[in-house]
């Protein structure tokens, strides 16, 4: 079978983890990286790997067979991803979970007009825990769902603290608070609020003669991110954050807690996430959704697909034969 040609469209974490990826999965390859800024400062790790203007990237759509767009959900994805589902077979890890309907069909409208398949929202969160979700709320009719995120960083959390007065460089963790996954874990379906589920860890490098006290209130009483949780701020040297908190590391649960029959036998599925790169870590998934837009796209499908669209057989480098044989 030929190999899957994926083109990678930016390159950040994102885009350094799906290629780093491809190298893991033979049935793949890298047809090269495209982006925004001048190619030839943007350094690579494939050997012989091209990086091309993304303005290039309609002249190489013999060489492509799907491509991940890398871009940031915020401002890139929200146009990156339709406008190249005009040419290509695209998937994304778009994450802004209240404007995947609207994103969902742009990519829709796109793909269906050019014959393309489009997977969007790609990854762990939305992704794995979303079809975690699904796998629960199917199985157990009668239940509770439950996410909790962390012990990870949060990128934006940790940007909004940068944008505070007197911070030269900051890490933030969301936490989920033990008792309450214990509780959840033990079947007890607590209602639980915000503040109840997660903490927030602020390490924080302020500048030169700073305001200290001010720059912690300035975080934990922040609208949005840091008002409704229990936050700690710790104020580090720029050499400690560099060397202790350098790392992306995520991860998280998802719990059902339900019951069945007459309610008295409880049952509890619980999917768990340690991740020590997110970024890698998302990629991998992207990959992997790279071959199943592959496939699809070989059987005349075209549109947008989101993770609960996709069978799991399409995800496989194995044969049908080989995964009902071993992993069935
Ligand atoms: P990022 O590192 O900020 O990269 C985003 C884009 O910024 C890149 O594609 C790149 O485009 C540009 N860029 C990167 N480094 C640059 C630099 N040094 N100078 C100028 N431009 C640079 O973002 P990311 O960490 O890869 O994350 C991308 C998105 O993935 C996030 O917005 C998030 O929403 C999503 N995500 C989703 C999940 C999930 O579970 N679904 C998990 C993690 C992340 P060019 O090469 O074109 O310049």
């Amino acid at each position: 079978m030929s190999k899957v040609r994926i083109g990678i469209i930016g390159y950040g974490n994102i885009g350094r983890g799906v290629e780093a990826a491809i190298k893991q999965n033979p049935d793949c390859e890298m047809a090269g990286v495209f982006t925004r800024r001048d190619p030839a400062t943007v350094k690579i790790t494939t050997e012989g790997g091209k990086v091309y203007p993304v303005s290039e990237l309609a002249a190489h759509k013999d060489d492509i067979d799907v491509c991940i767009v890398c871009g940031g959900s915020a401002t890139d994805l929200p146009k990156q991803t339709p406008e190249i589902a005009k040419m290509f077979n695209v998937v994304d890890s778009f994450d802004t979970h209240a404007r995947i309907p609207e994103h969902f069909a742009n990519v829709d409208a796109a793909a269906k007009e050019s014959g393309h398949v489009g997977i969007i929202s790609v990854g762990w969160d939305p992704g794995m825990f979303s079809l975690n979700r699904l796998y629960g709320n199917a199985i157990l009719p009668e239940g509770k769902d439950y996410t909790f995120w962390g012990r990870g960083v949060s990128q934006g959390h940790s940007d909004a603290i940068r944008r505070v007065e007197g911070v030269q460089d900051a890490r933030q963790y969301t936490v989920p608070v033990e008792a309450a996954v214990e509780a959840v874990r033990n079947g007890e379906n607590p209602e639980l609020t915000t503040r109840q589920k997660h903490t927030r860890e602020c390490y924080v490098v302020a500048k030169e003669g700073a305001d200290l006290k001010q720059i912690e209130h300035d975080i934990v009483t922040m609208p949005n991110y840091f008002a409704d949780y229990d936050t700690t701020v710790h104020f580090i040297s720029q050499e400690e954050l560099d060397k202790n908190h350098k790392g992306i590391p995520h991860g998280g649960f998802v719990i059902r807690s339900g019951a069945t029959g007459d309610g008295t036998n409880k049952h509890i599925i619980e999917y768990r996430l340690k991740l020590d790169s997110n970024p890698e870590f998302t990629s991998s998934i992207l990959v992997a959704y790279a071959r199943a837009a592959k496939r699809l796209a070989d059987e005349g499908v075209s549109g947008c697909k989101t993770v609960f669209d996709i069978a799991p057989a399409y995800l496989s480098a194995m044969s049908g034969e080989e995964i009902r044989a071993h992993l069935l």
